[in-house]
């Protein structure tokens, strides 16, 4: 099991338990923002965006390394 620590409680991650590091989408903070490294529409929250983050795919590979 591995959380990345960023401050942010459990219950505002999209997947508790898993290891995306997204925000759950929310009425007020839709999943509706293309990830800004591939640009697949509809991977981001706003929440996401002002936390910096990329889409779980781009995640993985930037965090592997390949
Ligand atoms: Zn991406």
């Amino acid at each position: 099991m591995y959380y990345r620590h960023s401050g942010a409680r459990l219950e505002d991650f999209q997947d508790p338990g898993g290891n995306s590091a997204l925000r759950k989408a929310t009425k007020h903070n839709p999943r509706n923002l293309p990830c800004p490294t591939c640009g697949k529409p509809n991977r981001l929250t706003p929440a996401d965006v002002r936390a910096g983050y990329q889409c779980d795919a781009c995640a993985d590979r930037a965090e592997r390394g390949y």
